[in-house]
């Protein structure tokens, strides 16, 4: 039977979530069991790991449910909960410090440049040492993320026998070098849509520091002082969307100004899956723990 989950109109089961733990910064990929015992295959064709990166090594660490790592390089630690097979990740940071002192601040980590008070040091983040970008790990992790996300897309025809609900799905454009609306999508369910839109008082001023927090540790440094734009809103008539740091940058749906009477999907702009779908991923993991919390 073809079975195709509609999110927007239906409440459906779950056949995967998101989890964030903040004392060990571990964000997890939850996939219901029910789900993943029907379709172990997909994740194991050799298809997948070619289309996305020419010269890797096909091992069989994409062996959903079976060994302790996942992913390339093994990036994504695997372990079984409760009802899931789940995936997770320390929540990774670019900044490597190397040993020469930090050229804009002199080593000391201190610096005026960007403040008058003497504050930390912005390009060193106050180590005084030089710093350096390595992406590698995020890479590994964000192409892991990509196959997964196309392997949960609502499009497989199987279903989960799970009693909660199916909050958001996440669909992105791993190779995308633009920054337009396919970038990142979010499709917002009706359970989680109508929560979001009932939470009026909900801390968002919280979550939007939260997402600071985990784009800083991403990137190792502070975002320039006139772009903090990290929000988590409630817009208009009670719409999740993100801002973001960059020009307009952020999640919104096209269609916000009615009353929310349903799921939506959420589209970015000005953002790249490279630089920004793990604070985002981490942010919505974060939203996600909420509403569970409450029952949704
Ligand atoms: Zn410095």
């Amino acid at each position: 039977m073809h079975y195709f989950p509609h999110i927007i109109s239906d409440d459906e089961p779950c056949w995967h979530e998101f989890s964030y733990r903040a004392d060990s910064k571990e964000l997890i990929i939850k996939i219901h069991k029910s789900f993943s015992s029907q379709d172990g295959e997909a994740l194991q064709t050799p298809y997948f790991l070619k289309q996305y990166r020419e010269n890797y090594s096909i091992t069989d660490c994409f062996r959903l449910g079976q060994g302790d790592f996942f992913g390339f390089n093994g990036c994504l630690k695997q372990f079984q909960e409760n009802d899931f097979n789940c995936l997770a990740f320390v929540f990774p940071t670019v900044a490597t410090n190397e040993f020469s002192a930090c050229r804009s601040c002199q080593g000391s980590g201190k610096n005026t440049r960007y403040s008058k008070e003497d504050k930390d040091c912005r390009p060193c983040h106050g180590t005084g040492k030089k710093m350096v970008e390595n992406w590698q790990h995020v890479d590994d992790i964000t192409d892991s993320l990509f196959i997964i996300a196309h392997y949960l897309l609502p499009s497989i025809e199987i279903k989960s026998s799970s009693s909660q609900n199916q909050l958001f799905t996440l669909d992105f454009n791993r190779e995308s070098k633009s920054v337009n609306e396919g970038a990142i999508k979010v499709t917002i369910s009706q359970a989680f849509a109508w929560w979001w839109a009932k939470n009026k008082n909900l801390n968002r001023q919280e979550l939007s520091e939260r997402l600071r927090d985990l784009w800083v540790y991403l990137h190792g440094r502070l975002p320039s002082e006139n772009d903090e734009r990290f929000e988590v809103e409630y817009l208009n008539q009670g719409y999740f969307a993100i801002k973001y740091p960059g020009d307009r940058a952020g999640l919104c749906a096209n269609n916000n100004s009615g009353e929310v009477t349903g799921g939506y999907d959420i589209y970015c702009k000005n953002i790249s899956p490279k630089h920004d779908l793990l604070p985002i991923l981490g942010i919505m993991a974060v939203v996600h723990d909420l509403a569970r919390a409450e029952r949704i």
